[in-house]
């Protein structure tokens, strides 16, 4: 290991662009420029597959996030740069960001890997592409916003619709997806028209932090995209709570996003919300064991299971049950657990030690209840790497619909697997459960699988495949997994208002 600067060890293979981003001192970036943060406070920057601290970042405050609502409110004046730009100029500089994202990939992959704990391959195959895409699909969208001319009934009179930003945009994002859950939300607000303050995750700042200063390399405005480090509750709460924030857009758990909800109301600012989920992953017994196990395993463990739409409730028709849990628990025992950076590994850790207690206490509390261990159900501990966050890929068995194991969202790689008899009944079960994020179906038969999606109550349903975003299909829960959807035009329009023009004929 290498000591960059004194206090931070990083591998020793990271990239010299890495390594001096890494140690930077801590900023927040406020119109265009890095600024201390007016308490001089800082947050530790832990790596979680190693628990070494790789850098500090900046913990803003209320003066802090006023300074960036300003500044995001000046850079959104009607006689700003970013609101005189034509259309295709606002398109242009997405486009130019994303091919700067392209370009410094590698940066990106190795601070996601460092900074939340993810697979390289992972980060370099899925994290990198779908934000890059998200750049593209939205940087082609603001030449193609239009309004229409509407045939009212009275006479002489024209009326049409503009579409117009709403204004100034606070984004909160969580730390499961660092630079991609903020990409979903940064491409569709520039691409409307707005201006940002970005709050990223107090445990994994760093990626956004750089995808800012990369934004002003492509030629964004300074105070179009501010990004502000720091604590959910206090610098998160004083944008939800700053009167000159016209909307807040927020990925996160629902216990925080029904207090935004709240805080946001009598100010009757737009609130869109992508909170949490405790998806049905439904395999009927036509399903080919192998490849149903397979993708059962892949819909809970990739990411670790730190994802929204995770197959985390496993049902599985009873003929074939014994089957795919059997062969599920397999392939959890045979996953080799390691850092990101080891090419061998196939499941990494989780963020942070908060988490893997959280984490390993339901799995403490499903045994209490009942529950049987079929596969994992511990730490991992690794002699070679013993201040990471690592828990074994775990399946969990004998339960019922009413455990915590089975009503919680974990984010954590924890399955719970049940038997099911039919569609009338799944349908039922699966949607007994405050949330309603997204859903799996496995089966040969068509019919029964396009059935059972009309019954559920999911943002999205995967037939014969699982987990699956792209920028142009829309995203997001039913129920208490929230409202609103990120991606496609379903979220572009979130960023707008519609403003309808009279005009007098007659005279
Ligand atoms: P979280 O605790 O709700 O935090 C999300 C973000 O909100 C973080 O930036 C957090 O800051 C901030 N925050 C916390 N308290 C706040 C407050 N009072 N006011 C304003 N902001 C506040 O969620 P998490 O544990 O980081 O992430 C996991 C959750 O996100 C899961 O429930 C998961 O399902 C959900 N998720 C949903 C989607 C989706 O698209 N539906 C996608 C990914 C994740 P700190 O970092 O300082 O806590
Ligand atoms: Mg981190």
């Amino acid at each position: 290991m290498t000591t960059v600067p004194t206090h931070i060890t990083i591998d020793p293979d990271i990239s010299e662009a890495t390594k001096r981003f890494l140690a930077q001192p801590p900023r927040l970036l406020i119109d265009g420029e890095l600024v201390e943060a007016h308490s001089g406070r800082t947050i530790d920057i832990v790596d979680p597959g190693t628990g070494a601290l790789i850098a500090r970042s900046a913990a803003a405050d209320e003066v802090d996030a006023d300074r960036a609502v300003q500044a995001a409110r000046r850079a959104f004046a009607p006689d700003a740069p970013w609101r005189r730009m034509s259309a295709l100029d606002r398109g242009r500089i997405i486009l130019r960001l994303a091919r700067l994202l392209e370009e410094r990939a590698d940066e990106f992959v190795e601070l996601e890997v460092l900074d939340g704990g993810k697979l390289k391959a992972a980060a370099a195959t899925v994290d990198l592409p779908l934000a890059i895409n998200h750049f593209e699909y939205f940087g082609g969208w603001p030449s193609k916003i239009e309004g229409n001319t509407i045939p009212v009934s009275i006479t002489d009179a024209m009326v049409r619709t503009e579409r117009v930003p709403v204004g100034v945009v606070a984004q909160i994002v969580p730390w499961n997806y660092p630079l991609l859950m903020g990409v979903w939300k940064i491409a569709p607000a520039l691409a409307a028209g707005c201006t940002i303050v970005m709050k990223p995750a107090e445990n994994t700042p760093l990626s956004l932090l750089r995808l800012g200063q990369l934004a002003l390399e492509a030629g964004m405005p300074k105070g179009v995209l501010n990004i502000l480090t720091g604590y959910g509750a206090e610098a998160g709460e004083a944008l939800v709570d700053h009167p000159d924030v016209d909307k807040v857009a927020f990925t996160g758990s629902t216990a925080v996003g029904t207090r935004i909800a709240q805080r946001a109301a009598p100010m009757v600012k737009r609130v869109t919300l992508e909170l949490g989920g405790k998806s049905p992953n439904i395999i009927f017994d036509d399903s080919p064991v192998e490849e149903a196990a397979a993708a059962a395993a892949s819909a809970i463990f990739f990411n670790a299971g730190q994802a929204c739409a995770a197959g985390s409730r496993l049902y599985v028709q009873k003929r074939s049950y014994d089957d795919v849990v059997g062969r599920l628990a397999d392939i959890a025992g045979s996953m080799a657990v390691g850092h990101g950076f080891d090419p061998s590994a196939q499941i990494g850790p989780v963020i942070s030690a908060r988490q893997h207690e959280r984490v390993l206490g339901y799995i403490d509390g499903a045994q209490e209840q009942g529950a049987t261990i079929a596969a994992g159900g511990s730490a991992f501990p690794d002699a070679a790497i013993p201040g990471g966050y690592y828990i074994r890929p775990t399946v969990l068995t004998d339960v019922n619909d009413t455990f915590t194991a089975v009503r919680e969202e974990i984010f954590g790689p924890v399955v719970v697997a049940q038997p099911f008899d039919d569609i009338d009944e799944i349908a039922r079960r699966a949607n007994d459960s405050p949330y309603g994020l997204a859903a799996g179906i496995w089966t040969r038969d068509i019919t029964k699988a396009n059935r059972l999606a009309g019954l559920l109550q999911a943002g999205t349903v995967y037939i014969n495949m699982y987990g699956a975003t792209d920028a142009a299909a829309p995203f997001g829960g039913f129920k208490m997994s929230g409202y609103g959807r990120d991606m496609g035009h379903a979220n572009l329009e979130s960023y707008l208002e519609t403003r309808t023009v009279w005009t007098n004929l007659s005279h």
